[in-house]
């Protein structure tokens, strides 16, 4: 049973493992590609709609979820271990905003107590391309930070 509002009393580092697992709210919007081009003042980090070939591009679910880092040796683990480099994720993510002491958006399920605010609010990227599918990467920027000082 999770505590109500756990995520506003607790850091990341002091959550229990079931805590942190329920933080995921599913999007699947991190086994989507990433690209850092450039260097210094100059340093993008190019989000794209190119995915991880094991994501169910429809639903945002790993199709090997259980064996994930057997299958994909790329696929990253979020621990606490790397918490200080959660910068890479989607600025959705309930991990990424809690490092950057964030609130969790109205839509998250555990704010809204259900699964449906994610669809309504288009959480999930759009047009997935697995990556066995995709050409050159730039073709599929959906959108581009600049990392540098961050
Ligand atoms: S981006 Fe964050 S919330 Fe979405 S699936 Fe990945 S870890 Fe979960
Ligand atoms: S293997 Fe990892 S990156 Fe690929 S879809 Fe599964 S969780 Fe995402």
């Amino acid at each position: 049973m999770l505590e109500k509002e756990f995520w506003k009393k607790k850091s990341l580092l002091e959550m229990n493992n079931e805590e942190w697992e329920s933080l995921c709210d599913g999007c699947g919007n991190c086994c989507f590609r990433k690209f850092i081009d450039g260097r210094g003042i100059n340093e993008r980090l190019y989000y794209t709609r190119i995915s991880c070939n094991h994501l169910d591009l429809r639903s945002g679910k790993c199709t090997c979820y259980g064996e994930r880092f057997k299958v994909n040796p790329e696929c990253i683990h979020l621990t606490k271990k790397n918490v200080n480099e959660f910068d890479w994720l989607p600025e959705t993510c309930a991990y990424r905003l809690l490092w950057e002491k964030k609130p969790l958006p109205e839509w998250h399920p555990l704010v809204c107590g259900n699964e449906t605010l994610i669809e309504e609010c288009e959480v999930r990227i759009k047009n997935g391309i697995h990556e066995s599918e995709a050409g050159d990467w730039e073709d599929y920027v959906t959108s581009v930070e600049f990392t540098h000082g961050r």
